[in-house]
């Protein structure tokens, strides 16, 4: 059985945003579109008419998902070809060509940033070789003046910039609060003092990755430090921390599986291979009493004693495998300390 820890909620909510900002966009196109019509400018309530109609396209695609962004990433390169003929071929002294400014905040909005450069890098391109070159003649079918020209190369490189700094920026705060998201998820299953998962951990495993519908196999094992109390007051509580903190790293490298801090001075360990519960709670118990005697911090002849459980049925609740490694514990500590009892439960 495999278990893993459920990947924490990702910040990326992308099509939501989208979504919503093609129909703004699709709106303010469908308004512009009306006003030309009243002031009798109909190649521009066109182009306006247009372009309301792909953000529309983009809209419903942007709804289903991944395969359908793709689609609307052609549809929306496709707009950006459609505005840069408009642009060669619009009427002088239009300001309809300046929608083409739209097309970094948009790209920047839909597509990421590194697209969004290269659309950029062409859009400017192509603004450069029709509106200046050669020299002064402008290759555009209706001739700008210069300073129309030049006002409209400024004004895409200013919306330009602006997008892609700010995309820039939104970016590096998406990732530091992802890293930061990480860390805390991190730190909130993870024991403060010995490094090894946490009850919260434990809990989520349980809850999420273990269905006890599913045909189960697997172990658990409850080790519990002997006298810890006595430890604490003779030795004092940085020795008890640092005896804990032994306790974790002897068990960890006593087995490949996850381990936790029960609580205090508790430890489990949720073994995927049933087989090996006994085994292993064997070597734990050996383990902790050879190495903190040999351990020149404590000097002390400390035990363990462990309960183990093999659960071979998915008839049993986690309240009840639980309980039934608590019994064995118990029974452990009554028959003298130090020792493992090992119980399989079946139906
Ligand atoms: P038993 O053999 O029955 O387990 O006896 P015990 O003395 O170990 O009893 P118990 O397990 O109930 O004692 C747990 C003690 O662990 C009590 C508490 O003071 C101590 N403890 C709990 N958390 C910490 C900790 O983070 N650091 C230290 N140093 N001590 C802790
Ligand atoms: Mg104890």
């Amino acid at each position: 059985m495999e278990y893993i820890l459920v990947k924490h909620h990702s910040l990326k909510n992308k099509y939501l945003s989208t979504s919503v900002a093609y129909i703004v966009i699709c709106i303010i196109s469908l308004f512009m579109a009306g006003y030309n019509y009243f002031d009798n400018k109909l190649p521009h309530m066109t182009v306006a008419f247009v372009f309301a109609g792909f953000c529309f396209i983009n809209y419903i695609l942007s709804l289903f998902g991944k395969v359908c962004n793709k689609i609307a990433e052609i549809l929306f390169a496709v707009e950006a070809v459609f505005l840069c003929i408009y642009l060669i071929i619009g009427s002088a002294g239009s300001t309809g060509v300046m929608w083409i400014c739209l097309l970094p905040v948009c790209g920047v909005l839909f597509f990421g940033l590194k697209k969004t450069i290269w659309l950029c890098a062409a859009v400017l391109s192509v603004m450069l070789l029709f509106f200046f070159y050669p020299d002064d003649r402008s290759l555009t079918i209706h001739f700008y003046p210069i300073s129309l020209r030049f006002r409209i190369l400024f004004f895409f490189i200013a919306f330009s910039a602006i997008s892609l700094f700010l995309e820039t920026k939104r970016k590096a705060t998406q990732n530091e609060l992802i890293a930061l998201q990480e860390k805390y998820h991190d730190l909130y299953l993870h024991d403060a003092l010995t490094s090894v998962y946490n009850r919260h951990a434990f809990n989520e495993i349980l809850n999420n990755e273990i269905s006890f519908e599913d045909n189960v196999f697997f172990g658990f094992i409850l080790i519990d430090i002997d006298y810890f109390k006595e430890i604490n007051d003779t030795l004092g509580h940085y020795t008890g921390d640092l005896l804990l903190i032994e306790t974790a790293d002897i068990i960890t490298r006593q087995t490949n599986e996850k381990v936790f801090r029960w609580g205090g001075d508790e430890f489990a360990v949720f073994l995927k291979n049933a087989n090996e519960v006994k085994n292993t709670a064997e070597k734990i118990c050996r383990a902790f009493e050879t190495e903190i005697k040999e351990n020149d911090n404590f000097g002390i002849n400390a035990t363990v004693s462990i309960g183990a459980i093999s659960v071979c049925s998915s008839a049993f609740s986690s309240s009840e495998i639980l309980k039934a490694a608590d019994k064995c514990l118990y029974q452990a500590k009554n028959q003298g300390r130090n020792r493992v009892i090992y119980k399989k439960i079946t139906l």
